[in-house]
């Protein structure tokens, strides 16, 4: 079974700080384990009203950004960063920060590959401010494709250094799903009591305790792999 805690648009809307933090006595909401010193994030939007009739993007009356971040603990946060180093919540720990590092490093080697090829293509003329730029062209594709290539080796040697450590202390153990996230747009500012938020999380008892312990109502429901198993019997 999973339960999905459903949250209303009033407790959105009343952010103070941009986050919504969900915890539970200090325990991991994927396995259970405290400490759970750290988070699972997920970067979500808050929309008032979708405007009708625009043809390529959806446009909002109101559209703000928040976080929503769930207790985790040192494990599945390493576990994190071995299998989503992209979804790592960037809270300032020495694992953040090299993930911050490659980040950086990969989008500027991109930007300036990408400027030595933009050199070379006809929107720089060959006379002018920018002449002769565009006869060292190849110098940012060399720098960029080098910065890349770093960037690329010094991530597999922090992924393989971890997953060693990880290996040694938690030998056998299982990763966990993340929370499975929905948002939905508010269509009246007044209903304060819409659900705009639902999280799907597989362990049950750590979610209805934190619905519970917040007012936030909640529903259970079975899990695809329970699915196919009754429909097998
Ligand atoms: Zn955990």
């Amino acid at each position: 079974m999973s339960v999905k805690i459903k949250i209303p648009a009033s407790e959105i809307s009343s952010l103070k700080n941009g986050r919504l933090t969900v915890e539970n006595e200090g325990r991991c909401f994927r396995c259970d384990s405290s400490p759970a010193d750290h988070y699972e994030s997920h970067h979500l939007k808050y929309r008032v009203g979708m405007k009708k009739n625009r043809i390529y993007s959806n446009k909002f009356e109101f559209s703000r950004s928040y976080w929503l971040k769930i207790a985790i603990c040192e494990s599945c946060y390493q576990s994190d960063f071995l299998l989503h180093p992209d979804l790592l919540d960037r809270d300032g720990s020495p694992l953040a920060r090299v993930v911050q590092f490659h980040s950086t490093t990969s989008m500027l080697g991109g930007l300036l590959a990408a400027l030595g090829f933009l050199l070379l293509t006809p929107f720089i003329p060959e006379t002018g401010l920018l002449a002769p730029l565009k006869q060292i062209w190849q110098l940012p594709v060399v720098i960029g494709v080098i910065a890349l290539l770093l960037s690329w080796l010094s991530q597999r040697k922090y992924h393989n250094r971890v997953l060693t450590e990880f290996e040694k202390n938690y030998p056998g153990i299982q990763s966990h799903a993340r929370a499975g996230v929905i948002t939905r747009v508010v269509k009246n500012e007044k209903d304060a009591s819409e659900i705009i938020l639902e999280i799907d999380m597989e362990n049950e008892s750590w979610a209805i305790e934190a619905a519970k312990a917040h007012n936030w109502s909640y529903e259970t429901n079975p899990t695809e792999s329970e699915k196919t198993t009754s429909q097998k019997v």
